[in-house]
């Protein structure tokens, strides 16, 4: 029997396709865009990506000096914490000599609670580079979840670590299917399920309760 979430994930699916996120060429991209995306929007990650002309690596980032870092991430917002995370989140790539299938190895536990203990990276945070950049398969919680599961007639929790469970415990657990069903939740939460909601026309319309929040 397809669970509820599941039919969710399928009529979103449907309707949007493969958003093909994240929006980066390398794991590292998504390393600092995970970074630079608290607490703004991706346009203005954008603008600060833009301004390192190309030499994004982790070399560039722990080689710089903090006052340049912050000059360059400065359209991000809040790019005095931002540049200092930057450089711990780097730092603790380079115990891995930045190699992939080694942070691979480790297992989502493990690896997941070494990544919080890092300066500024948050659940969010934590479960973006995961899911991202190294495809383990964990759920990501943003604003636009949370307002979704306080509109829709399911009961998914009200904190990060409950709605992550509960999604996880719903869903296949696959790295792709979470993912997408992240994209899409927050592509259909910048199109209609927006701060003040815009119901016509959102795939889920048909069956949603609608509770403004
Ligand atoms: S029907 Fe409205 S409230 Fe429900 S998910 Fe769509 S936009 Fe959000």
């Amino acid at each position: 029997m397809i669970r509820e979430l599941e039919k969710i994930y399928q009529t979103l699916y449907s309707h949007y396709g493969d958003l093909c996120w994240w929006p980066a060429n390398t794991p590292f991209e998504v390393m600092a865009g995970a970074i630079l995306t608290q607490n703004t929007a991706w346009t203005n990650v954008e603008k600060a990506l833009e301004r390192f002309n190309g030499n994004l690596s982790p070399g560039q980032i722990l080689n710089l000096p903090i006052e340049e870092l912050e000059e360059i991430i400065r359209p991000a917002g809040f790019y005095r914490q931002k540049s200092r995370y930057l450089k711990a989140v780097t730092e603790w790539f380079m115990k891995y000599d930045y190699d992939i299938d080694l942070i691979k190895s480790r297992s989502l536990p493990d690896i997941r609670s070494e990544l919080l203990q890092v300066r500024g990276v948050g659940n969010e945070t934590a479960d973006s580079i995961l899911l991202y950049a190294f495809d383990f398969p964990t759920f990501v919680v943003d604003a636009y979840t949370m307002r979704f599961f306080n509109r829709f007639p399911i009961n998914a929790g009200k904190t990060y670590m409950e709605v992550k469970n509960f999604c996880e415990g719903e869903l296949p657990r696959n790295a792709e299917v979470y993912n997408h069903f992240h994209a899409l939740i927050v592509h259909n939460g910048k199109k209609h399920c927006k701060k003040i909601m815009d119901c016509a026309g959102c795939p889920l319309e048909e069956h949603c309760e609608k509770i403004p929040v």
